[in-house]
């Protein structure tokens, strides 16, 4: 559910009317909700409850500090990857000590500045790293806390990009390297304290079973590690997908009510149903890492019509979005809803490519997708484009960052300001 709907003919956002804030701002322009992060966030949150747990929101999904405020106020953790993530989460006014900094390359700088804000926990994804946070944590006469991040080896069954719990991915140890790893750690590597276990099988995951199928596999491990080495939490990664297809009707509850049973996508209550009886009894704090869920559907890019080109195969509609603007239909093939921001006033439908301006054949938004009809100078919204949208933007082609919008009720406020031509070119030669 989300705040994202037509009133009067007028796609708004909560109380904000969308037209008049593009008109006001340009295009692109990036809008989120305030109200559905946060309910997306304390809806999760209220799932978990009977399990000592915390929720350490991803920030790389959507990394605003204004949005990270939010969730801080709130009481979130936050899962970073990089230096600049925890920086930007101490800026935000969130706390270290509810920290945990994940990723396959952490450098030295990046150790450092995390031992000293004092995190909650390095999750770890070799034993060259853990050997190396070691050696960095004795050299600053620091003891760092860690969780090595298992690989359970189940299949997640999304897109293979963003599938990441399989043998064959990059990412984590082994499941049967596991304990010996913590045998040798807890003998050899006297500056690391082995706090927990941390697991992450993938990203958009639209059912429960990969998420029992990794729980149940792992559950006798983080017992027997517990038991060993006094480990006290278990993170169980983030990975919750949303609704794309039909992301705009999904705002309402009636949409998710009307969606066979056998096939509902996904939903926080049933995550929390399948999952607590399973860690309840484990004595064990249980961290989530959400990235998707809490901001996917909390966010849209708003983008103006600047030509209809009507080619011999195909029309395609020209927008002021590119793919700098919102990569994942270039990068996974991700499905974005595209609706007009006017409501149409027939079902009439148009098969059509909504493309931007960037010279790349990739640089498209759909193709032959049947759409209500839209002209040059109309405004248009990529639906659930709160999560890796504005955070993997880039200036490709010298385009300017887009701005960001927080709609709190019938309040907007710009969250970051649209870049200049002179923000683009600056600290070059
Ligand atoms: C990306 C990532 C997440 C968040 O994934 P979502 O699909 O956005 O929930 C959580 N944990 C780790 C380790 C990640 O890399």
């Amino acid at each position: 559910m989300h705040g994202f709907s037509y009133k009067n003919g007028s796609l708004f956002c909560e109380d904000v009317d969308l037209s008049t804030l593009a008109a006001e701002h340009g295009t692109p322009l990036y809008v989120y909700s305030a109200g559905t992060i946060i309910d997306h966030y304390t809806r999760l949150d209220a799932a978990l409850d009977g399990v000592d747990h915390e929720v350490a929101y991803a920030v790389k999904a959507n990394s605003n500090l204004s949005v990270l405020r939010l969730l801080a106020t709130k009481g979130a953790g936050f899962d970073i990857v990089s230096g600049g993530e925890l920086f930007r989460v101490i800026k935000a006014g969130g706390d270290p000590a509810h920290c945990t900094f994940a990723g396959v390359g952490k450098t030295r700088d990046e150790i450092v500045y995390a031992l000293e804000q004092g995190i909650y926990s390095f999750n770890v994804e070799s034993e060259e790293e853990l050997r190396y946070l070691d050696k960095v944590a004795g050299e600053l006469g620091m003891i760092a806390p860690a969780a090595v991040r298992v690989n359970p080896n189940v299949d997640a069954k999304t897109h293979k990009y963003i599938s990441t719990g399989k043998s064959e991915n990059k990412f984590g140890v082994d499941f049967t390297a596991i304990e010996e790893l913590y045998e040798r750690a807890s003998k050899e590597l006297p500056n690391i304290r082995l706090r927990g276990l941390q697991m992450h099988i993938g990203s958009q995951l639209t059912s429960i079973s990969p998420f029992i199928e990794a729980v149940e596999k792992v559950t006798p491990l983080v017992l027997t590690l517990k038991e060993k080495h006094g480990i006290e939490f278990w993170s169980i990664g983030g990975g919750i997908g949303i609704i794309y297809k039909e992301s705009l009707e999904s705002g309402a509850v009636d949409w998710w009510e009307s969606q066979p049973l056998e096939e509902r996508p996904l939903t926080i209550s049933r995550y929390g149903e399948e999952l607590v009886p399973r860690l309840k009894g484990l004595g064990l704090k249980i961290l989530l890492e959400p990235g998707r869920l809490i901001v996917g559907n909390s966010g849209v890019l708003l983008t103006k019509c600047l030509f209809e080109k009507r080619g011999s195969a195909k029309t395609f509609k020209i927008v002021d979005a590119g793919m700098n603007d919102l990569i994942r239909p270039a990068l996974y093939e991700g499905h974005h809803e595209i609706v007009p921001l006017s409501e149409p006033p027939t079902g009439e439908r148009f098969k059509v490519d909504v493309v931007g301006p960037i010279c790349e054949s990739g640089d498209f938004f759909c193709q032959d997708r049947l759409l209500p009809d839209f002209q040059p100078g109309d405004y248009i919204a990529l639906m659930s484009a709160g999560a890796y949208g504005f955070a993997m933007a880039s200036n490709y082609n010298s385009r300017p960052l887009p701005a960001e919008i927080l709609v709190e009720g019938g309040t907007a406020t710009v969250i970051r300001k649209r870049q200049t031509l002179d923000d683009v070119i600056a600290g070059e030669l």
